[in-house]
């Protein structure tokens, strides 16, 4: 409740009556209790009471006050108008929400209180001001609707139209519903109120800086069919949703919601994009930081990422379509083929790419111009944008001709080159007009009748009194006779004092200076007030035709946004193809044989920023051989060289080619990652417990036909449990899952499993050593490492010689006694090894004292017991 937590309760101000503004102002604010409001009153949103001392504080702006018919003044902060934009974008990175309550006539018309009301709220998942949301990626807004263990998501980019849609049934995975959410990295979530009641979600969520927002709605579920079917113009069932409840839910909240916010018509959203939870493979989101699809961890920005190297769209919708490739890799390898199959023709067609590069590169943001047509904020310049993009259109149509492979053919065949709505802009708005609409200068000679007119009226006025000067001079012989103009009392005659004597009767006396006299006559009044009223009449008229000529656009907004689809997906073939061409990649072979084979691969990210040549490596990992274990010192290349395996298969199934010589991709239907806490770059923070929980999660969700990076886990906590949970976690996965994995680790007694379990085998990434130096050679060898190499590493890191003489002293004396630990119990029992006993562990369970534990630190013993246990279990399997 807005007020009454507030410091202005209406209680403080006692019994007197507030202004009649003032009393308008609270009814309004009544309604919008959450959102800051910004409440206009002539040139400036004020804002009064908490939102003035929040808006002073956030806004750095200067709290004063204003009479409001109570002993004290209200609080009060305001803005002038057109300043408006850049300060609701700064509240709403600060997490509020902003309404915008206007004077719905005009002052000067009206007699009492100007009457006014909301016309537009913002929040973080529906600004519509793009200069504060980054070109090449989207803004979304999810809704989610849960009933029982069923989700209906929708999401939405009100500023390109794009709206996607899909219902995950009877799910208890909760890490899926988070990721599916969090993968479009939305600025807003509405959702119902069931869907709050997971606190761990919710939690998560709200980590990710994602504004969360409960809505509900009164409508009935007839009522939310009808709401769809009213904004696709088409029944439900044509529109595919006709069984999918959940669905129709919450597309229906988030068009209610919209509408609410909005208050026009969302013309722009105008399709949906109903999908299907298995058509993509699911990148959770410690995967695409890990592999730093989209940024890099050390920058946080595109440069050092995946999609900083594969970027070389030209038009922002195309940027935005490649991220969204690179989040949703394809699973299906029909359609992974065309696409590879229409770069591999681009990329064979030198100059064919070059001129299509050069016509798209002259493409504005159509999407988002689209959006501004809808929202009305669109202005007479962006038209121009609009019409310098279609005039491309044409030209890339005839450039697609030529082209056989099935996918550019279809985006030649349905690409609309929309040469009528190019001519209604060129027939109608000015080549260089006015960004205003309220200055005129907007519209074409020869499009509009009566603008033609009132323009010749205004310039034959000017011509007239432009004329004038020399015609009176010559009717009155006054050669010094002037015409001029000033803002209070307009045109007026100038005479010299000396002159005075031969003015004419006709003559009407306005102004006296010091040495000379102002004059008027009926006749010049007359074509001044002609002059003023054909001007103001003609900014008013080209207002209303720009409006005219914005509603015609309207209604083609469909064509034009198809159109920008087909420009942002040819224009992603064609990065893929320069980047391929420039940095010499191969066409990856795809299928679905289960079977990871890729000959000289490189790390694409990687390989563009070393000074020296990058080592190229192999990779062999079939359903006989899905597990490798790498070894080797620190810095060696094993995290690398996971990655790039990883990126490689990510690369083929978005339809790219990829750094190697040779690749067979057997579809991967998902990729995980882990970075065991020591190695972990990103959070800093991570701890054992987090490492654990998002292992368990992967061994939750991974399946025969996933991809398993794990980058050094089980080192948060001591060598010998993380090192047990590390080999049990490999065995559960090559018992049960049967999922490609890839592990590097620092455990050498890992490397014994090779020789226990088949399928699991050994690698390790060479170096030499040279007399107390090692040299690394980053390719990948068969066998174990024999050993770390620590202290030489720490001698390449520069740490001082007495230290690092002293600590080979203290390895041998440690080496030694390590021999004679493994030899004595390898003669007893093989348990020893991971320090738990099984007697001890029995007679821990039964000297727990229970009654004096709470619930949770209960349940933290559990698991600690279940962790030893498994260990036990697998000693047992040996
Ligand atoms: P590890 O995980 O074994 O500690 P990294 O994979 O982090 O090692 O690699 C360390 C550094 O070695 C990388 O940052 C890179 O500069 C270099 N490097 C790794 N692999 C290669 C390679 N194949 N060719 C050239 N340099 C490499
Ligand atoms: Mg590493």
């Amino acid at each position: 409740m807005y007020f009454e937590n507030s410091n202005f309760s209406f209680g403080r101000f006692g019994t007197l009556a507030f202004t009649p503004m003032m009393e308008q102002y609270l009814k309004i604010k009544n309604k919008y209790k959450d959102a800051i409001l910004f409440f206009r009153l002539g040139d400036f949103y004020e804002m009064f009471f908490d939102d003035a001392i929040i808006a002073a504080k956030e806004l750095e702006i200067a709290l004063t006050g204003k009479d409001c018919g109570q002993s004290e003044r209200a609080p009060m902060a305001g803005i002038p108008y057109h300043t408006a934009d850049n300060y609701i974008d700064k509240l709403i990175k600060k997490g509020y929400k902003v309404a915008i309550c206007e004077q719905l006539e005009d002052p000067s018309m009206s007699k009492g209180l100007v009457e006014r009301d909301v016309v537009r709220i913002y929040t973080p998942g529906t600004i519509i001001n793009l200069n504060s949301i980054e070109e090449k990626s989207n803004n979304y807004l999810v809704s989610v609707y849960k009933y029982k263990l069923n989700y209906g998501i929708s999401i939405v980019d009100v500023t390109t139209g794009d709206l996607f849609v899909t219902e995950i049934i009877n799910c208890n995975n909760i890490n899926k519903i988070y990721d599916e959410i969090i993968r479009y990295e939305p600025s807003e979530i509405i959702a119902n109120s069931d869907f709050f009641s997971n606190n761990k979600l919710i939690k998560a969520i709200k980590s990710k800086h994602c504004y969360l927002n409960k809505f509900t709605s009164e409508n009935t579920y007839e009522e939310m069919v009808e709401l769809i079917e009213n904004q696709f113009n088409n029944s439900i069932d044509e529109l595919n949703l006709g069984n999918k409840k959940y669905a129709i839910i919450s597309l229906s909240l988030l068009l209610e919601y919209l509408n609410n916010l909005h208050k026009v018509p969302l013309k722009q959203i105008n399709k949906i994009n109903y999908y299907k939870d298995d058509s993509f493979m699911v990148l959770d989101s410690n995967t695409i930081k890990n592999l730093e699809i989209i940024e890099s961890s050390k920058t946080n920005s595109k440069k050092g990422s995946l999609l900083g190297v594969l970027d070389k769209t030209v038009t922002p919708m195309g940027g935005r379509l490649l991220k969204k490739w690179l989040e949703e890799p394809l699973i299906k390898t029909d359609k992974i083929q065309v696409r590879l199959d229409a770069v591999e023709e681009l990329l064979n067609d030198y100059k064919g790419r070059l001129e299509l590069n050069e016509a798209l590169n002259g493409i504005y943001d159509l999407e988002r111009l689209s959006s501004k047509i809808v929202y009305q904020n669109i202005n007479p310049k962006d038209f121009i944008s609009i019409k310098i993009s279609l005039e491309k259109l044409p030209q890339v149509k005839e450039n697609l001709k030529k082209y056989n492979t099935l996918l550019l053919k279809e985006l030649y065949l349905k690409l609309d080159t929309l040469e009528d709505i190019y001519k209604l802009i060129e027939e109608s708005i000015k080549e260089d007009p006015s960004t205003s609409l309220k200055e005129g200068n907007i519209i074409k000679d020869g499009y509009d009748e009566n603008i033609d007119k009132l323009r010749k009226a205004s310039i034959e006025g000017k011509d007239w009194i432009a004329n004038l000067e020399a015609s009176e001079r010559d009717k009155t012989g006054i050669k010094t006779l002037k015409v001029g103009y000033n803002k209070v009392f307009g045109y007026y005659i100038e005479i010299t004092k000396s002159n005075l004597s031969m003015v004419p009767d006709t003559y009407i006396r306005k102004q006296t200076l010091s040495n000379a006299e102002r004059f008027i006559t009926p006749e010049l009044k007359e074509i001044e007030e002609t002059i003023l009223t054909a001007e103001e009449k003609l900014i008013n008229m080209e207002y209303e035709v720009f409006n005219n000529i914005r509603r015609k656009l309207e209604i083609q907004i469909n064509r034009i946004q198809n159109a920008a689809k087909i420009i942002a997906f040819l224009d992603v073939l064609l990065s893929l193809a320069v980047v391929a061409e420039t940095n010499y990649y191969v066409k990856p072979l795809v299928n679905n044989n289960n079977k990871i084979f890729i000959k000289d691969g490189r790390h694409p990210v990687i390989e563009t920023i070393l000074e020296e040549n990058f080592v190229s490596n192999d990779i062999e990992l079939s359903s006989q051989d899905p597990i490798m274990i790498i070894t080797g010192p620190n810095m060696a290349g094993k995290s690398t060289y996971m990655r790039q395996i990883a990126l490689i298969i990510l690369m083929a199934q978005i339809g790219s080619f990829v750094p190697a010589s040779y690749a067979e991709i057997g579809i991967v239907d998902r990729i995980f990652t882990r970075v065991g806490a020591s190695d972990d770059l990103f959070s800093g923070q991570s701890t054992f417990m987090v490492e654990m929980s998002e292992v368990s999660n992967i061994l939750k969700s991974a399946t025969d036909k996933s991809l398993i990076i794990l980058d050094e886990v089980g080192r948060g906590t001591s060598t010998y449990d993380g090192m047990s949970i590390a080999w049990s976690v490999l065995e559960y996965i090559h018992e049960t899952i049967k999922a490609k994995t890839l592990f590097a680790t620092h455990y050498h007694e890992l490397t014994n499993l090779e020789k226990q379990l088949n399928g699991i085998k050994n690698y390790n990434i060479s170096v030499v050593e040279k007399n107390d130096d090692i040299i690394f050679l980053r390719k990948i060898i068969p066998g174990a490492a024999d050993k770390s190499y620590g202290i030489q590493v720490s001698k390449l890191a520069g740490l001082p010689d007495c230290i690092i003489e002293k600590a080979k002293e203290i390895l041998n004396n440690l080496e030694n006694n390590k021999k004679e630990i493994i030899t004595e119990t390898a003669a007893t029992t093989q348990i020893d090894i991971f320090g738990i006993e099984k007697d001890n562990f029995i007679k821990e369970i039964s000297e727990c004292d229970i009654d004096n534990m709470t619930p949770l630190n209960a349940l933290n013993y559990l698991n600690v017991l279940k962790k030893k246990a498994s260990v036990l279990r697998c000693d047992n399997h040996e």
